[in-house]
Order: structure tokens, then C-alpha cells, then sequence
């Protein structure tokens, strides 16, 4: 499963940690990527997934906060990891839940034995719990094949439907799909708050995500020297409409690249987005934390 889950993603999963190049350090075992420097502020890792690390969530957190990382969300692909992730933030101090099923895994769930209704039944009811703070990870994703466009389309349409019901933030996968994503949220009526995870749009993209108030969180890859047009997303994008997220255990922000991702790397990414933004590491902590209070509702 994960090792399906990673592949689905594209990125190296645990266990499967790309060698390093000519030139590079040789990478330490999972586990022993250097702790990034404390941030001089509280942050918060926007997307992660806990029950894919291997390292227990305990020491994980730990690692977390001794980095700044105060407050991680922990995002359900599938009813069961949705389950975990709700069981996970309402046992864990400075966790919180988002719960849905993956663009990818919507072919599956549509053909369940219990069927679409009842899993979506599921999400709904586990949407109402105080700890699930936003309807997530839900989309698009044209770069994979492993549900039908048509599916995943009806998938997104309910997941919407169920974040306006619950009033919980939308968390939004979109892979090679920006313009069937904005007009399906036009279409269907975007609920309060949207999140792009992952966001994966040019310096256009984020502008129009901008003017229709949703949020851009940027992941690890942002960090990449082959991603250009990311940080010009990043830089056109408004300071109060910006989230940083790992997506852990997958992308790894540099210099770790290719290692196994924990929320503790977001720090990275911080560093790296303010830069982008000109702004100090402390006053884009202070804003991510706000933007993260704002979205996903008081910690
Ligand atoms: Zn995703
Ligand atoms: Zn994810």
C-alpha cells in the first residue's frame, strides 16, 4: 500500500530513498536527516501524512516542535486513513485531521463493496468531528491514470459539497488539472475556505487563485533548483493567501532532497519562501501561522 501510494505520487516513499548523485553526501538511514535549525516562530506543516512516516508520530512531532513546527494536519487519502488521521489528531496535541478520498483512489472507492454512497457517507460523518479541519485530499490528478477524469470529477463535486455542509476548509489535489479544478469549484460554488495543496500552478495560476481568495500552500519542491516557475508562484502570490506544507513523506526540500520528509523539514521550505518573498523568516512564521488559524479554524 505504500509503496503503491508512493508511486501514485511519484516521489520516493520509505525504503525506497533515491541514491545520491556523484558528488552528494551519502544520504543517512531514515530517521537520520539533520534536525533543521529552530525557526525563530511558531510554524505549522499545512499536509502531511503521519501514518506514512515511518518513524512513530510521537517522535515525529517531537522532531516537529523542536524545529518550531507547532501544529501539523494530518491528511487522509481513503476512508481507513481518514479514520487514522481523525484517531491520530484527536490523540495527539497540535494535530489536526483532514479527511477524504484521493483523486486516485476514487476509482476503487467507487467500485467498494459498500459502495460510493456509504463511503462518502463516511467522510461526511467524519467530517463533523472537531478535530477534522478540512475535506481533504480531494481533486483532480490527470497525470495518473488510476480512476477515470468522469470519476474523479464526481468525487471533487461531493467532496465540495460535503466541506460546504460541515463548514471545513477544502484541500484541493490538483495535478495537470488547474483549469477543470477552478471551473468545478465555479460551477459548483466554492465553500468558504480552499486550500491548493501542493500548489503546482505558474506566477498566472497564482494570480488567479489569488483573486478568488484561495490559498496556496507550497511544498518542498518550491526548494527544487529546477523549479523556476514555482517561486514565481510563490512570489505573486499574496503573503496572507500563502501556506507551507511537506506532503511527508514524500519531497523532500533541499538540501535533503531524495531522503525521507517529516514535518520538521518544513522549516526548510519557510526559509526558503521567505527569501522568495522578501520577507524575515519570523514575520512569514507569524503569517503562515495566522493564514493556518484562519483556514483550518482556532487551534
Ligand atoms: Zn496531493
Ligand atoms: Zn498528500
Amino acid at each position: 500500500m505504500t509503496a503503491a501510494r508512493a508511486a501514485r505520487n511519484g516521489a520516493p516513499g520509505p525504503g525506497q530513498v533515491s541514491a545520491p548523485g556523484p558528488g552528494q553526501v551519502p544520504a543517512p538511514g531514515p530517521g537520520q536527516v539533520p534536525a533543521p535549525g529552530p525557526l525563530p516562530g511558531d510554524a505549522l506543516d499545512a499536509h502531511c501524512h503521519l501514518d506514512l512516516i515511518e518513524q512513530p508520530p510521537d517522535e515525529v512531532l517531537a522532531a516537529a516542535r523542536a524545529a518550531g513546527i507547532r501544529r501539523v494536519i494530518t491528511v487522509g487519502v481513503d476512508v481507513a486513513s481518514s479514520r487514522w488521521s481523525a484517531q491520530c489528531s484527536a490523540s495527539h496535541d497540535g494535530v489536526y485531521a483532514a479527511v477524504a478520498i484521493h483523486p486516485n483512489e476514487t476509482a476503487d472507492a467507487a467500485h467498494s463493496p459498500s459502495g460510493r454512497e456509504s463511503v462518502l457517507a463516511e467522510i461526511a460523518s467524519l467530517a463533523g468531528l472537531p478535530q477534522v479541519r478540512a475535506i481533504g485530499e480531494t481533486g483532480l490528478d490527470y497525470y495518473r491514470d488510476h480512476a477515470s477524469p468522469e470519476i474523479q470529477r464526481e468525487f471533487f463535486r461531493a467532496h465540495i459539497e460535503i466541506a460546504k455542509r460541515s463548514g471545513k476548509a477544502l484541500m484541493i489535489h490538483d495535478r495537470e488539472a488547474h483549469d477543470d479544478v477552478l471551473r468545478i469549484l465555479d460551477e459548483e460554488g466554492p465553500p468558504e475556505q480552499v486550500i491548493f495543496h501542493c500548489f503546482s500552478g505558474d506566477a498566472a495560476m497564482a494570480k488567479r487563485c489569488a483573486e478568488a481568495g484561495y490559498v496556496m500552500s507550497f511544498a518542498g519542491n518550491v526548494t527544487f533548483s529546477n523549479a523556476p516557475g514555482l517561486r514565481d508562484a510563490a512570489a505573486a502570490a499574496p503573503p496572507d493567501l500563502l501556506l507551507v506544507e511537506t506532503d511527508a513523506p514524500f519531497l523532500t526540500p533541499m538540501p535533503h532532497r531524495g531522503r525521507p520528509n517529516s514535518p520538521a523539514m518544513v522549516a526548510h521550505t519557510v526559509r526558503c519562501l521567505a527569501d522568495v518573498k522578501g520577507m524575515g523568516v519570523a514575520e512569514l512564521c507569524a503569517q503562515v501561522t495566522a493564514t493556518g488559524e484562519r483556514v483550518f479554524g482556532p487551534w
